[in-house]
This record gives C-alpha cells, structure tokens and sequence, in this order.
C-alpha cells in the first residue's frame, strides 16, 4: 500500500515524486518509458540545465527522486480501479494499491481501434505476461504498437503459434524465428464464434486471441471515470480530477508542451495530494 501512485516517469512524475518524498509520502512511480523528454535533443529553456539532453535531464531528475526515496518500476499501467477511498492499479500482472493517484503520463494519446474495447477481456488482451498462458498451444494475433512488443511476442511465440502486425513503425529485427511477420496495416476487430477477427487494409486474419501491445493506453480504458475536454483531462486549481484522491500534471493538461510547466504542475499536485491524504486521515 503506497500513499501516492505517480502514473508516468517524465518531468511531471518525477517532480510529483521528489515533493511527495519531502512530504513524507510513500512514492511509487510507474512509468513505461521516457515520454516526450527523452526525445528533445536539447532542451534550452529550462532553469539551472543550460542546453540539456532529454535523456540527461531524465536521467539526474529519477536520480534525484529515487534519491529521496521515491520507488521507480519500468511497467506500463493498464487499470487504475477506483476502490471507495483508495485505489487499485493494474500494471503487468502486478496490483498495487494507493490513497491517491498522479496522472502523468504525457501526450502520448492512444486511439484503440474500431472493435477492440469492447473485446478487452474477451479475446483480446494489453497484457502479454498476464493473459499469455491461456492461449498455450493456440494462434495469436499481435498488434504491435513500438519496439517493447517484439519482447512480448516473442514470449508469446514460445507458448504458441504468433501472427505480428505492426500498428506503428518500429525495428522488427528482434522477432524470434517462428513468428510470422504481416505488412498489412489493422483497421478492426470482431469476433466469430470463439475466434478474434482482425480486419487489414488487404483482407482478415483470424485467430484464437489477440494482443495489442502499445506503449501507452487509452485513458477511457484506464480509468473512465476521469472527465477530459479536447484531449485535456480536466482538474481544478489544485490539479485534482474529476475523481476526487486522482491528480494530475504536465503534458497530459494539455498546452503549453513545455518541461518546466510539467515540473510546476507536478509539485503543486503532489502537495495537494499530500493535503487530500491528511484530510482524509482526519
Ligand atoms: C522532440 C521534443 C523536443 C522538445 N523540446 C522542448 C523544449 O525545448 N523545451 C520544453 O520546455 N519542452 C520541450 N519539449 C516538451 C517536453 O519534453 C514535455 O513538455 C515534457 O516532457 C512533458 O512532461 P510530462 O512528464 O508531462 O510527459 P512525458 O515527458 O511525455 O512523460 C510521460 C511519461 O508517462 C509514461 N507513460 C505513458 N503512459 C503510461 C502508462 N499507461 N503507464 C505507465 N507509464 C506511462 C511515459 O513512458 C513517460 O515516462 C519537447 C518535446 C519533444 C518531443
């Protein structure tokens, strides 16, 4: 059980974990990967880092929280469950808990294609470590969203018979031998009888299971319960969601992009989730 749950590991999360770790919180981190920062060669506009790498200013920043004492976990978060006064969060097969939540997971916005949602569960799967032992011995169908998908396939291959599509650009090289490789672009799922159908630009691939494998996940499918206005999730000035105890901060607030906007707006919300905790501990 952690006080504080950060859900992203950029500039926002990490400026979230170090005020949350000089509060006194209990911090976990989760992140998937290095977001928007660790893209930005240089970054010229941010105080005290004159002509900074992304991937530098990331590296000191989690050196920094970690050093605090914030907990970091390389896991992509699936499902934030909201459970009366705290929360649960799925990532990988892993259910942590915490009183408060800290969306920070940037801009990378998903869009699940046609059919997907509503066989989450059923057939289809974000998970490949969680749900792959339930298609030993079967065909899978993998709709791959970044380069972490080549790793999961090929865990998936060693359990059964895997059909790879790839849903955005990214190195294949890794593919294990066995796994067959589909240029054909996904358009939809159905399903058809115990079957999952997916739909291409050049015909249909049918299968016993499919995962879809992304860097990053919907937020209607995280958690639903947050209300958003044009992309934006919506919070009040202390950056609270429309779910009280869910926070949020940086890129994912919406414009202006900017790292140092991220870092202001991930040590107000930690201080205000540290304010919602004390309050809620009477
Ligand atoms: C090429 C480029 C150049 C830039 N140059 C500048 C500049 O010069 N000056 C400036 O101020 N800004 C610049 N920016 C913008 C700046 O990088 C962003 O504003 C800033 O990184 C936003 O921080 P963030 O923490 O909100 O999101 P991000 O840095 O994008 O971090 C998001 C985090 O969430 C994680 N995540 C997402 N989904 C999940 C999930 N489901 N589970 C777990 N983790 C998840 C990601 O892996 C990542 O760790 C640039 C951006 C880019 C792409």
């Amino acid at each position: 059980m952690y006080d504080l749950i950060v859900i992203g590991g950029g500039c926002a999360g990490c400026s979230a974990a170090m005020t949350a770790r000089q509060r006194n919180l209990n911090v976990l981190v989760l992140y998937a990967g290095d977001g928007a920062l660790g893209k930005a060669r240089r970054i010229d506009n941010y105080p005290g880092m004159p002509e900074a790498a992304g991937q530098d200013m990331l590296r000191i920043m989690r050196q920094q929280a970690q050093a605090l004492g914030a907990e970091f976990k390389r896991q992509l978060v699936t499902k934030v469950l909201p459970m009366g006064q705290s929360f649960s969060v799925l990532a990988g097969n892993d259910l942590y808990e915490a009183g408060a939540i800290l969306l920070a997971q940037g801009t990378s916005r998903v869009s699940p294609l046609p059919g997907e949602e509503e066989l989450l569960g059923q057939g289809i799967s974000y998970c490949a470590t969680c749900d792959g032992m339930f298609y030993r011995g079967k065909h899978m169908l993998v709709v791959a969203g970044g380069v972490e998908a080549v790793e999961e396939a090929n865990y998936l291959s060693e359990l059964g018979r895997v059909t790879y599509f790839v849903e955005k650009p990214h190195d294949t090289a890794g593919l294990a031998e066995g796994i067959v490789l589909v240029k054909e672009k996904p358009l939809s799922f159905a399903q058809d009888g115990q079957e999952i159908l997916l739909t291409t630009d050049a015909g249909q691939h049918r299968a016993d299971g499919a995962f879809v494998l992304r860097p990053a996940v919907a937020m209607t499918q995280l958690l639903p319960e947050v209300q958003a206005e044009k992309g934006a999730i919506i919070v009040d000035k202390d950056l609270m969601t429309t779910v009280p105890g869910v926070f949020a901060a940086g890129d994912i607030l919406g414009a202006p992009l900017q790292a140092p906007k991220a870092v202001g707006e991930g040590n107000i919300a930690a201080i205000a989730a540290a304010a919602y905790l004390r309050a809620l501990m009477g």
